[in-house]
C-alpha cells in the first residue's frame, strides 16, 4: 500500500512504514546500486560510498528503523543480527580487528535515518 510518500508493508498482520525517500531502502530494494558484501533475508552490508578507514561497510537491518532510539523490544534480534553478521564479514575478509561505530541522532552524527551499523578496519581517518 502507498500512500503520500510511504509505502507500508504488512508483516505478520503489522502495517510496517517504508519511507521511499529511503536511501538505505533503496540500496535494499536495489533501487539504488550499491557494492554488496553480504546479504540474507533480514541484513544487508555493503561498502560505504564515501569510506572513513580501507574497510568501511555499512551492516544496515532490512527493516526500515530510524535509528537506535527508535528500537522496539520485539526488534532485539535485530540488534544481535547486526552484530553477527559484522563477525561474518570479519572472518570472511580476514580482518585482524576492527571498530564498531552506531551513530544515533544527528547531535550523533546520524545523516541517514536509517539505522546501521559502520564496520571500520585499518587505521580510520576520522570516525565517521
Ligand atoms: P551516518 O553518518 O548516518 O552514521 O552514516 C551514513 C553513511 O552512509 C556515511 O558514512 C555515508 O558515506 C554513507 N552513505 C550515504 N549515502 C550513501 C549511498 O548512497 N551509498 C553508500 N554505499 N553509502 C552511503
Ligand atoms: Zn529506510
Amino acid at each position: 500500500m502507498e500512500i503520500g510518500n510511504s509505502r507500508f508493508a504488512n508483516t505478520g498482520g503489522k502495517l510496517e512504514i517504508i519511507t521511499m525517500d529511503c536511501i538505505f531502502c533503496k540500496i535494499i530494494n536495489k533501487e539504488v546500486p550499491s557494492e554488496v558484501v553480504y546479504e540474507d533475508d533480514k541484513i544487508i552490508a555493503f561498502k560505504d560510498i564515501n569510506p572513513k578507514a580501507p574497510v568501511h561497510f555499512l551492516i544496515v537491518p532490512k527493516k526500515h528503523i530510524v535509528s537506535v532510539n527508535h528500537l522496539e523490544m520485539q526488534d532485539k534480534a535485530i540488534m544481535a543480527d547486526l552484530v553477527f553478521v559484522a563477525q561474518k564479514i570479519s572472518r570472511e575478509k580476514n580482518l585482524k580487528g576492527y571498530k564498531l561505530v552506531i551513530n544515533v541522532g544527528s547531535d550523533g552524527g546520524q545523516a541517514i535515518d536509517h539505522l546501521h551499523l559502520h564496520l571500520l578496519s585499518g587505521k580510520p581517518t576520522e570516525l565517521p
